[in-house]
């Protein structure tokens, strides 16, 4: 009994003098190629050209800093619990005195790591810091040639204390590096 109505029985007729020449089926090819020679290119010329991004489009994270440029995560691993992807690991240390300019917390990440091959970009490391310290930004994530190089450590995620992101540039179509 059959299961579905999709199947199609496929008959070895002799092939006709047109199909033994090829000609008509070479013919029907590059109409279908200069059909599409001259559409709209569904390609773009990166990077001279960029392609814009949906506005709910989610990108490479980053950590913040506070004002006084302080880190704000405080290792709590909301962020850990909540990623469904498993992408995120982190050893919590406790902050020494004379840190409270690096740290805004008593307590922060020693070591912070997102696994990016893992992550699916989902947004719920974001949603779930209580800290606003963790954000997805405009940013794109590079690519590598090793996979090792994808785990970004805090090198990679914490934002320079001179050079800033903009968080508030996801979703704006010009806001993309
Ligand atoms: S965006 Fe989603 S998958 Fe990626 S690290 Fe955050 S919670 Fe995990
Ligand atoms: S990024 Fe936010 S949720 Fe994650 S450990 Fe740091 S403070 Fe906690």
């Amino acid at each position: 009994m059959l299961l579905t109505n999709r199947s199609k029985v496929v008959s070895k007729k002799e092939m006709t003098l047109s199909e033994k020449l090829y000609l008509p089926a070479i013919a029907t090819g590059l109409g279908i190629t200069l059909k599409h020679f001259f559409q709209k290119k569904a390609t773009f010329s990166y990077p001279e050209v960029q392609r814009e991004f949906a506005p709910v489009f989610r990108g490479r994270h980053v950590l913040k800093r506070d004002d006084q440029g302080a880190e704000r995560c405080t290792a709590c691993g909301l962020c850990a619990v909540a990623c469904p992807a498993e992408a995120i690991t982190m050893i919590a240390a406790e902050r020494k005195r004379g840190e409270e300019h690096l740290y805004r917390e008593e307590k922060y990440a020693e070591k912070y790591e997102i696994n990016m091959l893992r992550c699916i970009f989902c947004g719920l490391c974001e949603e779930a810091c209580p800290k606003e310290a963790i954000f997805l930004t405009d940013r794109i994530t590079t690519a590598e040639y090793h996979r090792d190089t994808f785990i970004y450590g805090k090198d990679k995620l914490v934002e320079p204390i001179d050079q800033r992101v903009d968080v508030s540039l996801r979703g704006k179509p010009s806001g993309r590096d």
